[in-house]
């Protein structure tokens, strides 16, 4: 994988000032992080006519990617719960063609984990061989649940979430619970670990920060120990997505540590 970077909106932005641009993105953040909306921002910077620092709000451009009708910015978001072959299809026939208005597309795949290995195995193509100048930006909770092959062409920017989400009480908490689940915690310990976890919002703030304790374990392991993580990876974005369904925060946490337990 291409060096981490811990990326702001600001880091966006700079980033779209810039002349260099690579064409593939993936976007990392948790559910404390506005992916979309730093995604738009980016495209919307890029595609800015207007002098001075860009975005500048005020250029055709601008005032088009605003209104959510830029013709060269395209998104990809999914259909039922997954993004399909064909989907990806259509979005590769369009990034074929010529841009409208500007010197690029900008293609915004949200949620790209739900697209599945077959569509990743499509989208790889366009990744692997660009057309033009466009840029494909992978927006997801977690680069893990993409295809390795997927995630060693792009570069990775990670979206650190709102202060309060990701750090503090909840890294300490999400440290612990790291520490004890690798220790070989037994589900009542893990789970009275987490027992003040009752909030939705205190949830999220606590899977993010979870998640983002075991990427940086996932950096230092391999073999058998990475499988192992990323197991669990994929154990805390499952809990994540059943909170985003609706699911209870005990029923979600106490699954989760099952699950994690269970592997
Ligand atoms: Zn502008």
């Amino acid at each position: 994988m291409r060096p981490r970077s811990a990326a702001s909106l600001g880091r966006l932005a700079a980033l779209a000032a810039g002349e260099r641009l690579f064409h593939a993105y993936i976007l990392e953040g948790g559910r404390g992080t506005d992916k979309l909306r730093a995604a738009e921002a980016f495209a919307k910077a890029v595609h800015c006519t207007g002098e001075g620092p860009r975005p500048c709000g005020g250029c055709l451009s601008c005032r088009k990617a605003e209104h959510g009708n830029h013709e060269d910015i395209l998104y990809l978001t999914r259909d039922g719960n997954s993004i399909g072959v064909k989907q990806v299809e259509d979005l590769q026939l369009r990034l074929r063609g010529k841009p409208f208005a500007s010197a690029r597309i900008i293609a915004i795949v949200d949620e790209a984990e739900r697209m599945t290995p077959q569509s990743q195995n499509k989208l790889l193509k366009t990744i692997e061989e660009p057309c033009g100048n466009n840029i494909i930006l992978l927006l997801t909770v977690n680069a893990a649940l993409l295809l390795k092959t997927i995630q060693s062409r792009c570069i990775l920017l990670r979206l650190t979430a709102a202060p309060d989400a990701a750090s503090g009480a909840f890294a300490e908490l999400a440290a612990d619970f790291a520490e004890k689940l690798a220790g070989g915690g037994a589900y009542h310990e893990l789970s009275r670990l987490v027992g003040t976890v009752t909030e939705r919002d205190a949830a999220d703030a606590f899977l993010d920060a979870l998640t983002l304790r075991l990427r940086d374990a996932l950096i230092a392991a391999d073999g058998a120990a990475r499988a192992d993580i990323l197991r669990l990876i994929d154990c805390a974005g499952e809990a994540g997505r059943g909170l985003g369904l609706g699911l209870n925060v005990k029923y979600a946490i106490k699954t989760m540590i099952l699950k994690m337990l269970g592997g």
